[in-house]
């Protein structure tokens, strides 16, 4: 029966835009447990526990929201993860479900275009669904000019900031809405300011990121800003790249995974109390009460730190400590002893046989939790280091081509196009030779930056050579890639990089080619991206140009 009220149909498609959002907040946890999967885990298992949950709560509720066909999928989805126990999840059958995840969030996306109280209108083809929620930054700096150019410069990298150049209306904005980070220039800044930015901190789950602008380097107007909670400092000429890298950082440190750590102990209450106050921080934890399990527990749960007692009755610490060592894939998780034992030569004694750290027992709350996290973020990000490329974080050569064969695999299966981007700097010899090669690092760094801000959370990015990247793709078509290419272009020429004697700018050229046609189905868009990234250079660099048919010709 047709709903005639107003207020109640006004009500239902407020819950029904309240479910999309939260919908939407599911689907990128789902996307991300995807990617883990993608990324061929030691474990599978309780990635796809977790997968299975979550898409059986979609699929239990969207129906409810109007979104049938999303409710339908995520039931299929959940069914062929139950279906198939973990060791015969092979790889064509992870593909398909890697894939099928994939498609759930362009599902919300295209359900998602406006509620119907009219015929429901397809999604243009634009370059609108090619971007997520933009961050938001306020600044406050009274120079005109310099605000101008840092309001520019992050909005081409994706932020949305605002400019306060006064600090009254700086806190009437934040009043209205916290900002996802913070410039400020600590010369508009006085005591009770500084007590308020210190204040803003108190009660938030998550840190404020808070950037200083200062004048000078003096270490009072350091002092003043660690102490306002600042986690960036800068002054002025402001390297606007530089500026941009710290904010990144600075997020990717707010939205990493929750650490892991695995306590091995056999006092249970003692174990208790470390797992409650670990977790109670957003860490997960395991107990292991049986040292038996170890293996098993460090290849399932893939602890970043492990918390090891020393003195267990049919086992020492320091024995399981080796056995861990034994393994090649857990070289380089930390393993923190946790003893009363106060004599330091059997301390040392046990750190000779394994193991990185002593920490005696009884130890504070504070004191663990500094411990653990130290270790385990230093372990981290000596892992992302070693897996990533170390100047820009993004995939390395052979991995972003493996991306490359998969998206292809998936949308010959699907039927849905993909586009290959490949991009290389303009005239990146001269500007080492110019600027040096530490200055062109922060170029490389800088074009990294941009494209990663850029590009959607499906796409993939990787560095493909020295001043060369390699982007791919999903469910974009040639005209779509080149456009959005061709806006990062623009963006990148407009950047301004610090050199020795002066400002500078820099272009880069990039070649597409896309797999949307069935012609083009079967094709190596990588080599076809390539000719025609050679023909963008040819025709005089800073452009973006397609493959066609005829580039192999022009080539020859
Ligand atoms: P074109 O417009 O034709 O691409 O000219 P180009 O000078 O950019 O091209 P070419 O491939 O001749 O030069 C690339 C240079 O990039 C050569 C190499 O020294 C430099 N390079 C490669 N990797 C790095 C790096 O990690 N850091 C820096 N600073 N330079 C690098
Ligand atoms: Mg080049
Ligand atoms: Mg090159």
């Amino acid at each position: 029966m047709p709903i005639n009220n107003k207020a109640l149909q006004a009500q239902l498609r407020q819950l029904n835009n309240n479910f999309r959002i939260h919908a939407s907040h599911e689907l990128s946890a789902i996307l991300e447990l995807a990617d883990m999967l993608n990324r061929k885990p030691v474990d599978s298992e309780p990635i796809l526990l977790e997968l299975r949950n979550r898409l059986h709560k979609i699929a239990g509720s969207a129906g409810t929201f109007g979104l049938k066909t999303l409710g339908e999928n995520a039931r299929i989805l959940e069914l062929q993860i139950k279906n198939s126990p973990i060791h015969e999840l092979d790889r064509p059958a992870r593909r398909a479900l890697i894939a099928g995840l994939q498609q759930l969030s362009s599902q919300l996306a295209v359900a998602s275009v406006p509620p119907a109280d009219s015929t429901p209108v397809p999604v243009p083809a634009s370059d609108t669904n090619l971007t997520e929620r933009r961050r938001r930054i306020f600044l406050l700096e009274s120079n005109e000019t310099l605000s101008d150019d840092i309001c520019n410069t992050l909005n081409s990298f994706g932020y949305e900031t605002l400019g306060f150049s006064r600090f009254s209306d700086l806190s009437v904005a934040i009043e209205a809405g916290l900002p996802d980070a913070l410039i400020i220039d600590f010369s508009l800044i006085d005591q009770p300011a500084l007590v308020y930015l210190k204040d803003l901190h108190v009660g938030l789950s998550e840190s404020l990121p808070l950037i200083a602008l200062a004048d000078d380097h003096k270490f009072t107007k350091q002092l003043q800003a660690v102490r306002a909670g600042a986690q960036g400092f800068f002054t002025k000429p402001v390297d606007l790249p530089a500026l941009e890298n710290r904010l990144e950082s600075c997020f990717n440190k707010r939205h990493s995974e929750p650490f892991r750590v695995l306590i091995i102990d056999d006092d249970h209450a003692l174990a208790a109390r470390f797992e409650a106050v670990l977790r109670g921080s957003d860490m997960l934890v395991e107990v292991l009460l049986e040292p038996t399990g170890l293996l098993n527990v460090m290849a399932r749960f893939a602890p970043d730190v492990v918390l090891m007692d020393v003195n267990m009755p049919d086992y020492s610490g320091p024995e399981l400590a080796q056995i861990i060592r034994l393994n090649d894939d857990w070289l380089r998780v930390p393993i923190i002893y946790l003893s009363a034992e106060t004599d330091t030569r059997l301390q040392m004694a046990a750190l000779i046989k394994a193991g990185d750290d002593f920490i005696t027992k009884p130890i504070s709350d504070s004191d663990l939790l500094n411990a653990v996290f130290s270790r385990a973020q230093r372990a981290r990000r000596m892992g992302q280091a070693l897996a990533r490329d170390s100047l820009t974080g993004l995939l390395k050569h052979a991995d972003i081509k493996d991306q490359v064969v998969l998206e292809v695999e998936r949308s010959v299966r699907t039927r849905q196009p993909v586009s290959v981007a490949m991009i290389d700097i303009d005239l990146f010899k001269s500007v080492n030779d110019k600027h040096g090669h530490g200055m062109g690092d922060n170029v490389i760094r800088a074009l990294a930056n941009l494209l990663r801000q850029r590009l959607r959370k499906i796409d993939r990015l990787g560095r493909y050579g020295g001043e060369e990247f390699v982007a791919v793709l999903p469910a974009c078509n040639a005209v779509q890639a080149q456009h959005l290419l061709d806006e990062i272009r623009r963006d990148f020429n407009t950047l301004q990089f610090n050199g020795a004697d002066g400002l500078f700018n820099c272009s880069f050229s990039a070649g597409i080619s896309a797999c949307d046609n069935p012609d083009w189905w079967g094709n190596d868009l990588l080599e076809q991206a390539d000719k025609a990234l050679y023909r963008a250079k040819n025709l005089g660099r800073n452009r973006v140009e397609c493959s066609r048919q005829d580039d192999s010709e022009e080539q020859a």
